[in-house]
């Protein structure tokens, strides 16, 4: 007989793909066969996030692309905005089921069977009732090189733009023991990066009296040959004890990426992040000097409600000044049921575009520096595989995307590299020899 063929589709952040990951091999269990969402399948699975602009309008899109490939295709649309706004989707047509996001991993227990019928069925937990974790992990596709674990999840902070607290509810982690478990076996399959992923990284533990750094010495005592990155930490968060681990420990990576989203006191504030401008720029010059070689990414906001001319200058100038690698920019869009929405002096949309696109050239600025400035450097990178035209590519350590001429014997492996050369946003390389970071 033939097997039953879904396919998902995933909006958002690396948490979700984990999790997209997750529920797909939940359908792999069930006998059902993973095809592209371009394909035709009896099921279609859309993991929403709310803070991709147009949520509703993508959604829908999203649902239609799933019903021209099979008109009788059973939908389920889950994710932060299927929690956020489940009766707006249930509402679309063709939508079957919506899962909030404990349900998302519920898919066998809540629904007997994928036949269509109306109306959609809604399975959504109230967000203060969201307090199981389910851990998750994935991979980059085609990779068996990187892997992002889920290791945290929700947020209790109240950033004032953000609904990530109200779609995935409060902090809870994943407990030490079940994390070095999952750790090793994701090893044991073959992975040598592992990147600790999500939502509020940096507050890992605090249910069990834990912490990142705990956490973190815990699993560098393990044996083989890996390393860790951490997806992101609020400046906060970001301890003394992790910054001496990362700058002693060659099993973890020498990037941090540490969200800013303003250079402007009056928005920081109004932002209700728990950090000063000053305070950002003393963790910045710090862990730049304790850390050798270090890349360090940073998230900004453009365009939120109050910010001028003048406080988009002083966020640009400030970060020109700092010794930062790279910008994650991201345009301020109005989201319901947040502190953000009701605060005066919108910017106009056009005048958003601008100041994004000035970040992103300061970005790529940057980076070249970055890249620049490593030239002739010998570097730790981990290959990962063949591309077409006969290179092979990774990152180092310190989160440069190199390349070299292709060797099967460098895939998956770490390599100590000479950086030779930038081209565009890749740097060639020369192999000095096989490393180990154990
Ligand atoms: S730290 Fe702030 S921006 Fe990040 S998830 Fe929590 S509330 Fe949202």
């Amino acid at each position: 007989m033939e097997k039953q063929k879904v396919a998902f589709y995933t909006l958002g952040c690396k948490l979700n793909y984990s999790e997209t990951s997750t529920i797909s091999k939940q359908f792999l269990e069930k006998g059902f066969e993973v095809v592209d969402y371009n394909n035709a399948a009896q099921v279609y699975v859309i993991n929403t996030c709310t803070v991709t602009e147009n949520a509703e309008k993508d959604c829908r899109q999203i649902v239609r692309r799933a019903l021209r490939n099979n008109p009788n295709a059973y939908i389920i649309v889950t994710g932060c905005y299927a929690q956020l706004r489940p009766q707006e989707i249930a509402s679309i047509e063709g939508v079957d089921a919506v899962l909030g996001s404990n349900e998302k991993f519920e898919i066998f227990d809540k629904l007997n069977s994928f036949n269509k019928h109306l109306p959609s069925c809604v399975y959504v937990t109230p967000t203060e009732k969201l307090n199981s974790f389910h851990s998750a992990f994935t991979v980059e596709e085609d990779s068996r090189t990187r892997a992002f674990f889920k290791i945290q999840d929700g947020c209790d902070y109240k950033c004032s733009f953000c609904t990530i607290p109200l779609a995935r509810g409060k902090s809870r982690s994943l407990n030490p023991d079940e994390v070095k478990l999952q750790f090793k076996k994701i090893l044991e399959s073959g992975f040598k990066e592992i990147i600790l992923t999500g939502v509020n990284v940096g507050d890992y533990g605090k249910s069990f009296q834990k912490n990142l750094a705990s956490l973190l010495k815990e699993l560098i005592s393990i044996q083989g040959e890996f390393r860790i990155r951490i997806s992101s930490i609020e400046p906060n968060l970001l301890s003394d004890e992790i910054i001496e681990m990362a700058s002693s420990e060659e099993k973890i990576c020498k990037h941090f990426h540490i969200p800013l989203q303003s250079g402007s006191p009056k928005i920081l504030r109004l932002m209700q992040r728990r950090y000063t401008v000053e305070d950002y720029q003393t963790l910045i010059l710090k862990v730049i000097k304790n850390i050798k070689d270090l890349a360090v990414g940073v998230d900004v906001i453009v365009g939120f409600p109050g910010e001028t001319e003048d406080d988009f200058l002083q966020t640009y100038n400030f970060i020109k000044e700092l010794p930062v690698t790279y910008l994650h920019v991201f345009t301020y869009s109005e989201r319901p049921n947040t502190k953000a929405i009701n605060l005066d002096g919108v910017v106009d949309i056009n005048e958003r575009k601008k100041r994004n696109n000035m970040l992103r050239i300061l970005s790529e600025k940057k980076r070249n520096e970055f890249y620049n400035n490593s030239i002739d450097k010998e570097l730790i990178a981990l290959f990962e595989h063949e591309e077409n035209n006969g290179l092979i590519k990774g990152f180092t350590s310190n989160y440069i995307r190199v390349q070299s001429k292709f060797n099967a014997n460098l895939i998956n492996k770490f390599v100590k590299v000479r950086i030779k050369e930038v081209k565009g946003n890749i740097c060639t390389t020369e192999i000095v020899n096989s490393a180990q970071t154990n």
